[in-house]
């Protein structure tokens, strides 16, 4: 286009700058003929372009058509899936666990108050933060848990001796019962000397579990039920569970409770098993999983037997347990 441009500048050029008609018709003769030499050939291109793409549109057409008829075309089909069962307590499909709200205490008998370290919010929390980020992945979201950490530490009314007795073996189970009926008192009981109203609602629909982190031996964990029987004996036959297993408590905010050494939770290391994994394993003890050893025993690799040795991110919940939380 530039040569043409170039061609025909200087005839029309003499077009303007001469008379009226002088020269006129001979340079129009030229740029007439030069026109209609390029529009014919260009009608001519144009033709054989448009009648490629007439025929590629022919072919594409004819494709399509045998596609059609020999494949077919994709049929979209809508479907309801099965609702999934709710996520609850080990074989118990009455108490749903889909969302567990923590209570969590740092209860330091009398006679240890100068134990208290500065850092025992962020101790307890690390335990918790961590159980919470290792449930929610065992239970592949359908089980959801929260918390929230007493704001200051509970001195006990008493000295250790009285919550722990002479005997702290089997995790300290006195320790357990004693510390949780006086949090239950004091901090629960709208006259309790620590009641607080955040911490006496308990929402509807939720797995309500007390945690404690304890100046003191233990690492103890269970289910709380209730009975219409008084006596252990006759409770544990109810439930089908040995005898030494059934301790009768007075907590209400409740329905799991565990405790937990804060020697073992600040460094694995300051314990034979510690740290979140220690932590993890008595949580689960709260939703009535049971113990994957008999002394020297693993019957099981995962958290509950040999696993709770572990790192909590090198561990996890075995597929016959999570069948029977209903996952
Ligand atoms: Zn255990």
């Amino acid at each position: 286009m530039s040569n043409l441009s170039k061609d025909l500048t200087p005839r029309l050029t003499g077009v303007r700058n001469g008379s009226k008609h002088a020269g006129l018709n001979p340079h129009v003769c030229v740029c007439e003929r030069w026109f209609f030499d390029f529009a014919r050939h260009s009608q001519s291109w144009y033709n054989g372009t448009m009648l490629k793409i007439i025929i590629a549109l022919i072919l594409i057409f004819v494709a399509l058509g045998a596609m059609y008829r020999y494949i077919g075309v994709p049929k979209i089909y809508s479907e309801e899936y099965a609702e999934l069962p709710t996520a609850h307590s080990y074989g118990d499909p009455t108490r749903a666990i889909s969302e567990i709200s923590i209570n969590a205490f740092y209860f330091v008998p009398q006679n240890r108050a100068e134990n208290i370290v500065p850092n025992w919010r962020e101790i307890l929390e690390n335990n918790l933060q961590k159980l919470q980020e290792f449930h929610s992945v065992q239970f592949l979201g359908r089980s959801r848990v929260t918390y929230r950490i007493y704001p200051q530490p509970i001195i006990g009314f008493r000295d250790g001796i009285l919550y722990d007795t002479e005997d702290t073996g089997g995790g300290n189970p006195q320790a357990l019962r004693r510390v949780s009926e006086e949090i239950e008192k004091r901090v629960f009981d709208p006259k309790g000397d620590l009641y607080m109203t955040d911490f006496d609602v308990v929402q509807s629909g939720t797995y309500p579990v007390l945690a404690i982190m304890y100046e003191g031996v233990g690492s103890i964990g269970g289910v709380i039920y209730e009975s219409k029987f008084e006596l252990a004996g006759d409770i544990a036959k109810a439930l089908g569970l040995p005898d030494g297993s059934i301790f009768i408590v007075n907590v209400e905010s409740a329905d799991g409770f565990f405790l937990v050494n804060k020697l073992c939770l600040e460094e694995q290391e300051r314990c034979e098993m510690g740290g979140p994994a220690l932590f993890a394993h008595e949580f689960y003890h709260t939703i009535g999983i049971s113990d994957e050893y008999d002394g020297e025993l693993q019957t099981s690799s995962d958290i509950m037997g040999s696993g709770r040795f572990k790192r909590l991110e090198e561990t996890y919940l075995n597929k016959k347990t999570v069948r029977k939380l209903g996952l």
